[in-house]
């Protein structure tokens, strides 16, 4: 059996983030992989997450398993949390997943279920693994425009033109907030526009938000989607814990269903849940336990929301000082946009071989695609780091 695989292809992230590790230079730079890290360069277990897992720990009286569609209480916080009060009772199902990843999965299978090989439209570019994530579940990707490097902006007349060129039940698949990789988020007019264009159309909307609390704010974040919800008549989220709650590993994510139609939202939900039962059944508590406690108490979650709106400043004054530094390094503007835009990434728009060069001759780790993660860079370093990047790219 064996003797018939060939190796997978490296995930090109974890090996950069191998290669870093095994770069002996003290003054080397990890901009890859895309994790939140704080000023020392460390990602720490939030304050809220370790008491909430300090009163889990007192308070769990069992280890039996917590049925299929998870914590449920979890999934009532996190929904909120997602789509405010407005949205909750009969319009909204929620189950807790295997983090972001596991919710575009469950919902993606069930999709197939519902509409099998059914087009999902990606924008290009998107988080690499989007691709290979929908087109296991059976769906079948295909891109629309949507950032152009050379200004930063968004494509969105050629967006527009190309959803009205997609078919009744193809599904549209939006970043939430916080654009991975070119943190160029829709405007609300924008979203909007988009919306009113998959009511016509009969086109799905499928929102991946993984970021919520990383741009402009914990609400803020979550506008557009609030819009969509309102505007369509059905919609499905898949939102992650791992970055707002740091909660990386613990696999911590909800997959949630909204619908006019009560009975098919229920035919929809039982559907999703079939789909955990026949690829891996219940979800591990831990995660989803932890967030919920946080969200639940008043006193944690205001400190969660302390943290998380540190993180979030942290990265927008770097986005500007590194724009500031760029732009002091390169005396031009060419730079502008990263302190225009949103979350932990951005593109700089180098070629191959000057990533090759930064990394070689400079120790600065960027992936491929000349994604950086803001959250990577030091207050201190800003300055070297521009020179270098003009340096190679000039
Ligand atoms: N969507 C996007 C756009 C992401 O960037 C990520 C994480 N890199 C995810 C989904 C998945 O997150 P999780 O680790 O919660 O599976």
């Amino acid at each position: 059996m064996f003797e018939k695989l060939q190796p997978a292809p490296p995930d090109k992230i974890l090996a950069l983030l191998a290669q870093y590790r095994e770069d002996g230079r003290a003054d080397k730079i990890d901009l890859g992989v895309g994790v939140y890290k704080d000023e020392q360069g460390e990602t720490p277990v939030m304050r809220s997450i370790r008491e909430a897992e300090k009163r889990l720990y007192e308070e769990q009286t069992t280890k039996s398993y917590v049925g299929l569609q998870g914590d449920k209480a979890f999934c009532a916080v996190m929904g909120t949390l997602v789509l405010g009060d407005a949205i909750l009772g009969e319009r909204m199902r929620v189950c807790q997943s295997l983090g972001g990843s596991g919710a575009l999965s469950i919902i993606a299978m069930m999709i197939n279920r519902a509409r099998p090989n059914a087009t999902v439209w990606l924008s290009d570019p998107s988080w690499p693994n989007h691709i290979p994530l929908l087109s296991g579940a059976g769906l079948k990707p295909q891109s629309y425009p949507y950032y152009d490097a050379a200004t930063g902006a968004i494509l969105f007349e050629e967006m527009m033109a190309a959803l009205r060129g997609a078919e009744a039940g193809d599904i549209v698949l939006l970043h939430g907030c916080c654009h991975n990789p070119t943190g160029a988020d829709l405007s609300l007019e924008q979203w909007a526009a988009i919306a009113d264009l998959c009511a016509e159309k009969g086109l799905f909307p499928f929102v991946d938000l993984a970021y919520q609390g990383f741009g402009d704010g914990l609400e803020e974040d979550v506008a557009g989607v609030r819009l969509m919800a309102q505007k369509v008549p059905e919609l499905a989220i898949a939102a992650s814990c791992s970055k707002n709650f740091a909660v990386y590993r613990e696999r911590a994510g909800a997959a949630i269903l909204v619908s006019n139609d009560a009975g098919a939202l229920d035919n929809a939900f039982s559907q999703l849940l079939s789909v955990k039962r026949s690829v891996y059944s219940m979800p591990p508590d831990h995660g989803g336990a932890i967030v919920r406690i946080v969200l639940e108490d008043a006193g944690l979650r205001a400190d969660w929301m302390e943290e998380l709106e540190g993180m979030r400043s942290r990265m927008v004054t770097l986005r500007r000082d590194f724009a500031d530094a760029l732009r002091r390094a390169s005396n031009s503007e060419r730079f502008d946009f990263i302190a225009e835009q949103k979350g932990m990434f951005s593109r700089l728009g180098l070629t191959t071989g000057q990533i090759d060069t930064l990394r070689n001759d400079h120790g600065i780790y960027i992936v491929g695609d000349s994604r950086i993660n803001i959250a990577g860079l030091h207050h201190d370093k800003l300055d070297d780091l521009a020179r270098a990047i003009v340096a190679v790219s000039s």
